[in-house]
């Protein structure tokens, strides 16, 4: 055994979701990422004398309806903190967040990784503000400042120390990532910064009841960056111990050049951040009707529809994960089959026709121009025989797209590619085939029965995939045994 694999990797985070309001936090500024810099600016934002903040309601909704997504307790009396720190980008010299009272207290998210569930326990969400942009790298002398972020409203998913591998990290990133784009509380973007995690690991010998020190990596925003980042720092710490050492409390950053963690500050230099209620805010005070009202506003969640898919519907987890990966595909699956029952097929039909057609148009299912009743007949087209899946998807569908006031049926007709199940049609194209091939002919009567394939492949190209497969399949048979 190596020494690595006596050890248990323990991982908790602290996870910044950057919310898709209009407006900041406590002032009315434009949140749009990508302005150019400085120009979302008021005094607010700036901090100037005298202004004061006033709490945007989209940000308590949004900590709300996240809660209640992942089952925590609403906390009906919560409170705003100011975190005391000083630096270039953050104006007001503190951060509004919330410290002893977080609006969500508790919860949980099962997550499914490596084949196992596992179910990580959330501490608390609280509001919080971002802070500005501090820009190093655009002049060897000077360093710039953008303070369009700063003020913008966030939440922070603090979990309990779950975590036990990188990847459990990872599927539980994309998990809250998916589950905020439900919601319509964030894109969810991290390459935009629209969600980072600080990740805190620590490692122990296996069996051990209490968790070792951690060490604490600031500000991933790359699920990629935080794999190699968490497993550098697991290998960093046990190399550490076996050598007779101990961890410290660090903050790290990670370089994803060098791959490795360099200590920011240890825990002598920790900030004191003073943090005391905000006097400039009243407690946020939560009615039973608020909450009520956001309930019935809530979407139906990722992984209830994953078991809908999978148990009602009889999909395959892969089918069902493809199809719940984006509400509005999900939503669209669950409108297509109240008009069909043949539910796999209107799965494949979603899963490997129109979303490869709307990733290539670059638009979505709202724009998309056929009504679930007009797909519900196309898919009854191609149950009934009428049609090949091959013609259907091949030709069908595409001129279905140019006039989508015509049936499946109509289109079928006009382009001449209803199937034949016709005696003389298709015995006509078997006489043909059979004439054609008289070696195979006897091979397959010598017991090389899987050569049937071939002769209908034959049938099907001479018939320009008219003939009725099923039909054709049994005169082959029949042709073929009696000779
Ligand atoms: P603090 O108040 O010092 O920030 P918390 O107890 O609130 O510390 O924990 C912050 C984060 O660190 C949480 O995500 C928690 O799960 C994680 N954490 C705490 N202890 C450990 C540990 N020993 N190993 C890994 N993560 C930990
Ligand atoms: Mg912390």
């Amino acid at each position: 055994m190596s020494v690595y694999e006596k050890y248990e990797t323990v991982v908790g985070l602290e996870v910044h979701v950057q919310l898709s309001t209009k407006s900041k936090a406590f002032c009315a500024d434009d949140t749009r990422f990508g302005a150019r810099p400085n120009t979302h600016i008021s005094a607010i934002s700036l901090a100037y004398p005298g202004t004061l903040p006033r709490l945007n309601k989209k940000q308590v909704e949004s900590a709300v309806k996240l809660g209640l997504a992942i089952g925590s307790k609403i906390n009906q009396e919560s409170r705003f903190d100011r975190k005391n720190y000083f630096y270039a980008d953050l104006p007001k010299g503190y951060q509004i967040t919330q410290d002893a009272s977080p609006i969500c207290i508790g919860g949980q998210l099962t997550i499914n990784a490596n084949d196992a569930e596992r179910t990580i326990r959330i501490h608390h969400i609280h509001m919080e503000e971002d802070a500005g942009k501090s820009i190093h790298d655009m002049s060897p002398k000077s360093s710039f400042i953008d303070l369009n972020r700063a003020g913008v409203p966030l939440l922070e998913i603090v979990t309990e120390p779950d975590f036990r591998s990188p990847e459990e990290v990872d599927v539980f990133m994309n998990t809250i990532r998916q589950l905020v784009r439900y919601l319509e509380i964030s894109d969810g973007n991290m390459e935009e910064g629209s969600m980072r995690c600080d990740c805190n690991v620590s490692v122990r010998l296996k069996g051990a009841e209490t968790y070792g020190e951690r060490c604490e990596i600031k500000n991933m925003n790359s699920m990629r960056f935080a794999r190699r980042a968490i497993s550098y720092e697991v290998k960093r710490q046990i190399d550490l111990i076996e050598a007779g050492g101990k961890v410290q409390q660090q903050t790290l950053n990670f370089d994803p050049v060098t791959g490795i963690t360099t200590p920011l500050r240890d825990k002598e230099d920790a900030h004191d951040y003073r943090y005391f209620p905000e006097p400039d805010l009243p407690p946020v005070h939560l009615s039973d009707s608020f909450i009520n009202n956001l309930k019935t506003q809530m979407p139906p969640l990722p992984q209830e529809l994953f078991k809908q898919f999978t148990s009602k519907f009889s999909l395959s987890d892969y089918d069902a994960t493809l199809l719940t990966e984006e509400k509005e595909t999900a939503l669209f699956y669950l409108d297509l089959v109240k008009n069909t029952p043949h539910h796999k097929a209107a799965a494949n039909l979603l899963i490997n026709k129109i979303k490869p057609y709307l990733n290539e148009q670059k638009s979505s299912v709202a724009t998309f121009p056929l009504s679930v009743k007009s797909l519900a007949d196309f898919i009854q087209l191609i149950e009934d025989g009428k049609v090949s899946n091959t013609i259907a998807y091949q030709r069908i569908f595409p001129a279905l797209i140019e006039t989508p006031t015509q049936t499946p049926l109509a289109i079928a007709e006009k382009l001449n590619l209803i199937q034949n199940a016709d005696e003389d049609f298709l015995q006509q194209l078997v006489q043909e085939v059979i004439k054609k091939y008289p070696d195979k002919v006897t091979t397959y009567q010598k017991g090389k029965k899987g050569l049937i394939g071939f002769f209908m492949g034959e049938v099907m190209r001479l018939s320009k995939g008219k003939a009725d497969p099923k039909a054709t399949n049994a005169l082959l048979r029949k042709v073929l045994e009696k000779q």
